[in-house]
């Protein structure tokens, strides 16, 4: 902490704060049915509101919170020690690529999710374009009036309770990746349906849909952003989410998983004496200390860096890879450690490490985001990569 100002100091505490008095009390209340209680999510948005943690990562010229990259971090490891749909009710989930759009396009959608009134998915996903997105058949198809859309979505979080979709679509099918546009999709536009629920393996107390999107006519102005740039706008913003949601918030759950371990480590007796006398034990738990230092000196060193204006597009897929795998290794630990008691339906530990498996597949798998390191590593060399 000593590298941190008095002011980032307080923000981290905020954030903790936060997080222990209005988060962590309602974990147990999701389910993979049920999410939290609208009216309660509606206290949480107004909570995360008054304490200045909602839209974080929008620029205050929006009317968002505009912590740089580094704030952000730091308040999102905070945050990360609990239950991810409870920090999306609180702080919201608003992607970046909003505010490129048009003023008719923020007025309608970015303004209202910054007030927490409307809520919004990212759709690119389908049944046959998972890693491979630019392989995506979702079409938009130009006509005098606008657009009609064709295709289907998958797996989309929060698909249920958001009001509506950035949708990729290609635009100019023969173009591969360069062919893809954005599109702001209302839920309740005619030829719109939610498919099939998908209850996945963690991350319970929200939904992940299909779309059906079935000769949707879309205004002109419903495209976000150029035609053919919707690629190269989820690049260039995707990256600074990616860091914060996915990395930071995992490190926050190391966190948490090795403060329960140590906690049940000492207070469980075997052999007439604390589990956390015995050697095996100890190295788990130094281990996961020595791994989150390395992944956290790493994200800070990269939120700053991003700060100054570089992409670190190999350091996020870094950190990607890594905080990813780590938060599987800790949740694995604290699994052994807790023994039975962290094995059952409902335990928290036994929760987290569902939460846990999901991180190497969301946001770009492992190997995807492996294949970017090596393709840097081959193009540019080592020093570019692994530099000094
Ligand atoms: C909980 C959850 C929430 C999600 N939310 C959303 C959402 O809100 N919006 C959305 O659009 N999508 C969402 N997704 C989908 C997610 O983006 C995809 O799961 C992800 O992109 C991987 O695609 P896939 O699952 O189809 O796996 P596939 O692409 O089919 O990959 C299967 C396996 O093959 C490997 N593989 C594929 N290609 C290569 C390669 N070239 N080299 C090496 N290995 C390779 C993969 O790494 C993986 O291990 C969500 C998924 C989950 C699990």
């Amino acid at each position: 902490m000593s590298q941190l100002t008095l002011d980032q100091y307080a923000l981290v505490e905020k954030a903790r704060r936060f997080t222990w008095e209005h988060l962590v009390p309602l974990e147990q209340t999701l389910t993979q049915q049920e999410g939290i209680e609208p009216e309660q999510a509606r206290t949480l948005m107004r909570l995360g509101q008054e304490s200045r943690l909602f839209a974080t990562n929008i620029d205050s010229k929006y009317g968002g919170v505009g912590l740089s990259t580094f704030e952000n971090v730091l308040v999102q490891e905070q945050l990360g020690a609990t239950k991810d749909v409870l920090i999306r009710r609180a702080t919201g989930n608003i992607y970046e690529c909003l505010t490129l759009g048009t003023a008719i396009q923020q007025e309608r959608y970015l303004f209202p999710a910054l007030k927490g009134e409307r809520w919004c998915s990212l759709a690119v996903s389908e049944p046959e374009a998972g890693s491979d997105a630019a392989s995506i058949k979702t079409c938009a198809t130009k006509n005098d009036r606008g657009w009609v859309l064709n295709g289907r979505k998958m797996y989309i979080s929060d698909a249920e309770y958001s009001d509506y979709f950035i949708v990729a679509a290609k635009t100019a099918p023969e173009l591969g990746a360069k062919g893809i546009s954005l599109f702001l999709v209302d839920k309740n536009v005619p030829g719109f349906s939610l498919g099939q629920r998908f209850n996945m393996m963690g991350f319970v107390g929200t939904s992940h849909n299909e779309l059906i999107l079935d000769q949707i006519h879309l205004d002109e102005d419903a495209l976000l952003g150029e035609v053919n740039q919707g690629f190269q706008m989820l690049h260039q913003t995707l990256g600074k989410a990616r860091l914060a949601k996915v990395s930071a918030r995992g490190l926050g759950k190391c966190v948490r998983l090795l403060d329960l371990m140590m906690e049940h480590a000492k207070q469980r007796h075997q052999f007439g004496k604390p589990i956390v006398e015995t050697g095996n034990i100890q190295y788990i738990l130094a281990d996961c200390a020595i791994e989150i230092r390395a992944a956290r000196a790493l994200l800070w060193e990269t939120a700053k860096r991003m700060d100054s204006g570089e992409s670190c597009r190999e350091e996020i897929s870094m950190l990607k890879v890594f905080v990813s795998e780590l938060v599987g290794r800790v949740a694995d630990h604290a699994v052994q450690i807790f023994g039975a008691s962290g094995c059952h339906d409902g335990h928290l530990i036994e929760s987290f490490y569902r939460d846990a498996r999901l991180f190497r597949i969301i946001d770009g798998t492992s190997e995807v985001h492996r294949n970017i390191i090596a393709n840097s590593l081959i193009k540019q060399g080592t020093p570019a990569v692994v530099d000094i």
